[in-house]
């Protein structure tokens, strides 16, 4: 490693970003004026403010060394997507180029939109495609090895204006949920805010491997996870990992994430380590909604990126290993005003914040009535492994609210009035050095998939490869629907006062099924969720005609989020990202257990029997019995898995013929998936019984516990 560089963090945050003091430094008043009037208020952008923002974003961009641009878009494959057009004019007469960039080349692209999935909206010869200019989202420059390439972050449309892309639906529930929010706060007498955003701050968990060790395992290469491996001697029991010491190699190597991550304006926060060896988690300080989704996915390709410079992997995936715990991605979301209110700030007293209350019964109506829709939001293929499984949280969708909103809600429900807020009580450690402090007023429950924690909700379903957009679209347009319902009622009111109370208590009352405060891990629950008639949707292919709802259609089209068919082409997808996903992880194995395992076992056998007959041969007395049950065993394993091999070579062939479609996603799910596990059995068994030096792939011992 190179010598240590030390740097003021002040000094390069933001470097890369076209931001707003960059703006404000480069552009001539009237335009920036006119800029901030397109983003702050929604107006139009007119082609010759445009072409000069164009030209000193260009500027600006090609000072930091770009030499060519690109939109970058989130199509849904749950990536990012970008194609690169550089500066350089049509040469001229005298063989020399300029570099341009137009005002119509920054808010327009047509990318080549058959390649990106479409679930059915446009047929591949009604190709065109449209990228649109998020004006709100920061322009940023990219270096890597390409070079350095100046990103603008957009929306991406068919040629009939249907959404193909994450950005788009998103940035319309956020103007459902800030028309809604405005309403219901001139209710309560706000005159004076002017816009309303939901603030998200995700928190990214992630694994790091041994880039080495990584490019010996075809399943960590094709799929993002083992599909073979036995658990090592030592798991994660001794819970020494949490928030352990940093190693010195990957501290380094979120050294220098972090410094990527500031100089994009990712304000990478927190650091540490997670609850499995290998495991970590990064999160940012909370940006508004469309800004947090574009810099979560920086942060994911930054992750990638930068580790193999370090001669390591990152492992996104959500079960890159059975039986260690997987990752997930908390969706801290709140919704502040441009005044700085945040409106699921509770205050010191609860009991007595009407616009709180009301807010928060809102939230739980929302939430009991879409429940499936928001778990529906989470769904992802890889998810699958930790929903329901004792690590995440259920695939129940439940509300925690803690001691003392609980409680709250409970005096409402009871008497119909709250009068009063359990108070934090005094933190005694016993220790006359350490200052006592006041705890909070409730502590925290780490079970729960809908959370309240302070100020904010955190959605802790959402799996760590998978977008936040989604869940954040869902959250926002149900709770757009819950606010307007309930100003529906309240604008009418003739007493204010008595309405919103009766309303508060109504929504209490009649939602209070969501609300659980207890262990979320427990069977109990799972039981007691079956009585109060909540979802529990284990699998994604159970979880996705949520979308296509009849609710969840009309509040979509309630607030111009989604069209059906939209949401009919997003549930074809998603079937079909489900279906091709299995197939690739059953073909791999399929590919790993014939060309590599059993080749090797045969290895091991044969050796084994050779020996056995030297050993005779030098000392007919010698007892061989060792040798000889190992090969039994091993013999036996081997038969199986073979078998085991011939069929799920079958059941895939067959699902390959089928159409696409739910069908063929059960289908994967059932018979597929149950092919997989025989397969995976006795190889894994085998693994135990074979010399390591034969076994054609690292352990997860070599994997998890030597980075
Ligand atoms: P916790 O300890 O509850 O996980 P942290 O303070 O570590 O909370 O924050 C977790 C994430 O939540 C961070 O990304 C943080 O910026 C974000 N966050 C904090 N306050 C809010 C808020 N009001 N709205 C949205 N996100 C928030
Ligand atoms: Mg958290």
């Amino acid at each position: 490693m190179s010598e240590q560089e030390y740097y003021n963090v002040a000094d390069i945050f933001g470097q890369n970003v076209f931001n707003d003091a960059v703006m404000r430094e480069r552009l001539p008043k009237a335009t920036y004026k006119k800029l901030h009037e397109v983003m702050e208020e929604g107006k139009e952008l007119d082609l010759a403010t445009a072409d000069v923002i164009a030209h000193e974003m260009k500027e600006w961009a090609i000072e930091k060394g770009a030499t060519h641009y690109t939109h970058w878009f989130q199509p849904l494959t749950g990536v990012t997507a970008e194609k690169h057009d550089s500066f350089i004019s049509a040469p001229m007469s005298n063989g020399k180029v300029l570099m341009t960039f137009s005002g119509k080349e920054l808010i327009k692209g047509e990318p080549d939109a058959s390649s990106f999935p479409s679930g059915g909206l446009r047929a591949t010869f009604e190709a065109r495609g449209y990228t649109a200019w998020d004006c709100t989202s920061p322009a940023f420059v990219r270096q890597d090895a390409a070079g350095a390439t100046l990103c603008i972050p957009t929306a991406f449309c068919s040629y009939t204006g249907e959404a193909l892309d994450q950005k788009t639906p998103l940035m319309r529930s956020m103007e459902a949920i800030n028309e809604q929010s405005l309403r219901l706060l001139r209710l309560f007498g706000n005159t004076t805010s002017k816009k309303v955003t939901p603030s998200v701050g995700p928190e990214q968990e992630y694994f790091i491997i041994d880039r080495e060790k990584y490019l010996q395992r075809k399943d960590l290469i094709f799929t993002g996870r083992t599909l073979f491996g036995a658990m090592p001697p030592k798991g994660q029991e001794m819970d020494d990992h949490y928030f352990g010491a940093i190693r010195e190699r990957i501290a380094a190597y979120m050294r220098d994430v972090n410094k990527e991550l500031w100089k994009l304006g990712v304000s990478a926060k927190t650091q540490h380590n997670e609850v499995a060896p290998a495991q970590h988690e990064l999160a940012p300080i909370y940006a508004e909604c469309n800004v947090a989704v574009d810099h979560n996915q920086l942060t994911m390709e930054t992750l990638k990126k930068v580790a193999g410079r370090h001669g390591l992997q990152c492992l996104l995936h959500e079960k890159p290993f059975a039986g260690v715990n997987g990752s997930g991605k908390h969706n801290n979301w709140s919704i502040c005003t441009d005044d700085g209110i945040n409106l699921l700030d509770p205050g010191e007293t609860p009991h007595e914040n009407v616009q709180f209350l009301l807010v928060l019964t809102c939230i739980l109506k929302a939430i009991d009535e879409h429940a499936a829709l928001l778990r529906a939001s989470a769904a992802d293929v890889g998810n699958d492994h930790r929903l329901g499984a004792n690590e995440a949280p259920p695939a129940i969708l439940s509300v925690y609210l803690g001691d003392q909103l609980g409680d709250v809600i409970q005096q409402l429900i009871t008497t119909g009035e709250a009068t009063h807020s359990l108070e934090g009580s005094k933190l005694e450690t016993g220790v006359k050095s350490i200052p006592d402090f006041m705890k909070d007023a409730t502590d925290r429950n780490r079970t729960s998939p809908f959370a309240f924690t302070g100020n904010k909700f955190e959605f802790r379903m959402v799996g760590s490869q998978d977008s936040v957009a989604q869940p954040n679209i869902v959250l926002n347009t149900i709770v757009a629907d819950a606010f307007s319902e309930a100003c529906d009622v309240l604008e009418k009111a003739s007493n204010f006062d008595l309405a919103v109370h009766d309303l508060i208590k109504e929504y209490a009352v009649k939602h209070q099924r969501i609300v659980f405060n207890g262990n979320g891990y427990s069977e109990e629950w799972v039981k007691e969720a079956a009585k109060r008639g909540l979802a529990n949707d284990k699998s994604m292919v159970d979880a996705i005609p949520a979308y296509i709802a009849p609710e969840s259609v009309a509040v979509f089209e309630k607030f111009n989020v989604f069209t059906k068919t939209e949401l009919e082409s997003r549930v074809e997808i998603e079937y079909e990202t489900y279906a091709k996903t299995i197939n690739i992880e059953a073909k791999t194995m399929i590919d790993i257990a014939g060309k590599q395992i059993i080749p090797a076992v045969i290895d091991y056998t044969t050796a084994l029997a050779t020996s056995m007959g030297t050993v005779k041969d030098v000392c007919p007395e010698a007892d061989v019995s060792a040798q000889k049950e190992l090969l039994v065993q091993s013999s036996a394993l081997l038969a199986e898995a073979q078998k085991a091999l011939a069929k799920l070579r079958e059941v895939t062939a067959c699902g390959c013929e089928m159409e696409e479609g739910a069908a063929q996603a059960a289908y994967y799910r059932d018979d597929v998936k149950a092919a997989m596990a025989a397969l995976r059995s006795p190889v894994d068994q085998l693994e135990m019984i074979v010399d390591k030096d034969i076994w054609p792939m690292p352990s997860y011992g070599d994997l998890i516990f030597e980075v």
